[in-house]
């Protein structure tokens, strides 16, 4: 191995490095995230398809499918994996959504947008980071194979495709376009609300005072736990599986332990949206106490 090469492996770890850090909160474990994981039914038209620690979800319409969340390139094929061990197809996704604007959930959305045809839709906030390949972004660095936005959403906007409709939340703070996204979906012929969270979390590094490159950063957080608990939620899902305890819940449904659906969990919510509002406050007032 050349010189060179070694420099350019070492930039690459390093980059790699700064974008496994994009999601993390605290040091949690990525190694995880590039590992395959069982994709399955939520609810009747929702599925994950996701890999073991990013999570993505396919919403299946009589008009083509809807996929939140392409992740990192390398999960693109995980993906497609999933999708047609499901049954469907990947060329039927018509419009690709995401959670917000870091590499882990939006890397892969210009190759998703290449071999699926589909539109991609961003909230804005997120939309220029998501075509300009990274480019805009708090804190982090790292870039990606910029991707067409064919349609850049504002807050309460519906996307309906098929006879389902996905409601886009603006809950910034953790992006400045990070998106909550409702539906309702049929489970055992009762309609239930379906919140797919975008992200609450302070990552390491983020400042909530005194933030010249996010001046707004700490009332956004503030604007998105209001929203989160303006939310009705039966069914609690996030970006990331870890977020509603998505292990132990497929854990649960492949035991068929109870006859209810384990992905209805309103306690669930409120709790980790209480606990994350919580680790928001406190870590403003240290910040404000300049620790
Ligand atoms: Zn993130």
């Amino acid at each position: 191995m050349c010189y060179q090469h070694v420099i350019q492996k070492l930039i690459g770890y390093f980059m790699c490095g700064m974008t496994l850090g994009a999601c993390s909160l605290l040091a949690q474990d990525t190694g995880d995230w590039h590992e395959s994981f069982p994709p399955h039914r939520i609810a009747d038209n929702l599925y994950y398809v996701g890999s073991r620690g990013l999570a993505s979800y396919l919403i299946t319409t009589s008009e083509g499918h809807i996929l939140i969340n392409s992740c990192f390139e390398r999960t693109v094929p995980l993906i497609r994996t999933s999708i047609e061990k499901l049954g469907f197809k990947l060329t039927d996704v018509r419009i690709i959504l995401s959670s917000h604007a870091h590499g882990d959930h939006v890397e892969g959305q210009g190759l998703m947008q290449e071999l699926t045809g589909a539109r991609v839709f961003a909230m804005e906030g997120d939309a220029s980071v998501i075509s300009s390949g990274g480019e805009g972004q708090y804190l982090y660095k790292d870039r990606w194979r910029p991707c067409r936005v064919d349609r850049v959403l504002k807050d309460g906007d519906k996307i309906t495709l098929g006879g389902t409709t996905l409601v886009a939340h603006l809950t910034p703070g953790h992006t400045r376009g990070c998106t909550t996204w409702t539906m309702t979906a049929m489970d055992n012929g009762k309609p239930r609300q379906v919140v797919i969270i975008g992200s609450p979390n302070i990552n390491p590094g983020y400042q909530l005072v005194n933030n010249r490159d996010y001046p707004e950063i700490s009332d956004d957080f503030a604007r998105t736990f209001k929203i989160l608990k303006s939310l009705p939620c039966d069914i609690f899902l996030g970006a990331h599986g870890s977020y509603y305890g998505m292990e132990s819940k497929y854990a649960e449904l492949k035991a068929n332990y109870s006859s209810s659906n384990p992905f209805i969990d309103p306690d669930g919510y409120r709790a980790y949206v209480e606990d994350h509002e919580k680790t928001y406050l406190n870590t403003l007032k240290k910040q404000q106490n300049g620790k």
